[in-house]
């Protein structure tokens, strides 16, 4: 009844679905609050209150609901444009250059749709967000993968040299990274545009850097993120509220193109258009609205940092190890047992549920999702203690 690439999709790629159907399971036996669950990526802070006062301000007034423009409002546009600007050296972007998505699920849709032809390829690091294997075969492009260097993370730029061809169209890059946490450093990020150069050159071919970039408010330290227009002239950046605002279930985002790409006016009008025809239309008005009021507000972050303190403290006492991350709200330790999928079966022994690093591209790892309740992870500590006992960490 179905069709077969999706029949087969949909059983590859069912982990965080399976332990979620573990964790109902589970909880029947031994209670909810017995069960730690740290296998969804699903925000747990509420959005600020100036982004909640808006949805209600905004939703009484008059033609907000209409059709619009598929770009989005106009203003919104310049509120996102005039904020990307304040990192971009020549301040060069305008509203024309932003298109207003449904996530950066949409927005990456709607990028790879403009862009690909069949068969062209698309790099991405391991580990990877897993949806992006499904978003470049919906587009019919083929995903070619690179192992990051497992010490730190960061893009293995010796590997990319091999593997971009003459039929690469994009690179997605993805700092800070889902699952590991990781931020990508500045200079390899420079470094990387000069590999990028030299191929163009080589193949004659234009390559796309995409940007994924949902976690971009999500650092610690204050340590800033380099902006990627500065660094690739061929970059697009795709962004969305659904962490930074605690919005995942309003659907908004965005693309912001580099105002320095050749033709660049036949890309904005190819987005545009394939927002319309993917089926969005346009970004949710209401949220458009909030987002553009809530711009200089967040989630509380110093709440995910004191989580990702605990845990990273608590786990590597225990023995386990792992990159300390610099953002997210993910942890990515190395698997104590070697088949990675063999341990998260056996952390449900101990009622903790995980997702392997197999279901990001990256076997002998696990990811952590700490967007829950500290109650939840203070209590999970006695069961992590118990287990790494029986692991002789
Ligand atoms: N990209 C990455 C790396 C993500 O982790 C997620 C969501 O978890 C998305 C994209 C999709 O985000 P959105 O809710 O904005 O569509």
């Amino acid at each position: 009844m179905i069709s077969n690439e999706i029949n087969k999709n949909m059983q590859n790629s069912s982990w965080i679905r399976k332990m979620f159907e573990e964790g109902e399971r589970l909880a029947k036996i031994h209670g909810k609050e017995n069960i730690y669950d740290y296998s969804i990526g699903n925000p747990f802070a509420e959005p600020p209150i100036e982004v909640i006062n808006s949805l209600i301000k905004h939703s009484s007034e008059k033609g907000v609901h209409r059709y619009m423009s598929n770009a989005g409002f106009l203003d919104v546009r310049k509120t996102m444009a005039n904020e990307i600007n304040k990192n971009i050296i020549d301040k060069k972007l305008s509203y024309e250059h932003v298109v207003m998505t449904c996530g950066a699920a949409g927005a990456l849709n709607t990028v790879l749709r403009a862009i690909l032809n069949p068969g062209e390829e698309v790099i991405v690091f391991t580990p990877y967000f897993v949806e992006y294997g499904f978003y470049i075969q919906n587009h019919n492009g083929i995903m070619v993968t690179i192992n990051n260097e497992k010490t730190n993370f960061q893009p293995n730029l010796d590997e990319l040299k091999k593997k971009i061809t003459k039929k690469t169209k994009a690179i997605i890059i993805n700092s800070p990274n889902n699952p590991t946490g990781v931020v990508y450093k500045e200079n390899i990020l420079k470094e990387m545009s000069l590999v990028i150069k030299e191929k163009e050159e080589e193949f004659n071919s234009k390559i796309f850097i995409i940007s994924d970039e949902p976690y971009s408010k999500i650092v610690y330290n204050n340590i800033k993120i380099p902006n990627i227009l500065n660094i690739f002239e061929n970059g697009i950046i795709v962004n969305s509220f659904s962490k930074s605002l605690g919005l995942a279930g309003e659907r908004i985002g965005y693309i912001a193109v580099n105002p320095k790409i050749e033709n660049v006016s036949i890309l904005m009008n190819a987005l545009i258009f394939c927002n319309r025809t993917l089926g969005f239309g346009n970004a949710p008005a209401l949220a458009q609205k909030a987002v553009a009021d809530g711009i200089n507000s967040s989630v509380n972050i110093a709440d995910y940092q004191e989580k990702r303190d605990f845990l990273y403290d608590n786990l590597t006492r225990l023995g386990f190890t792992m990159v300390n991350p610099e953002g997210t709200f993910y942890l990515f330790p190395k698997s104590p047992i070697k088949n990675d999928i063999e341990f998260v079966k056996f952390a449900t022994k101990y009622n903790i549920l995980l997702v392997p690093g197999s279901g990001f591209g990256c076997p002998g790892y696990f990811r952590m999702s700490y967007c829950v309740d500290f109650n939840m992870i203070k209590r999970s500590i006695s069961a992590f203690e118990k287990m790494a006992k029986d692991l002789n960490l």
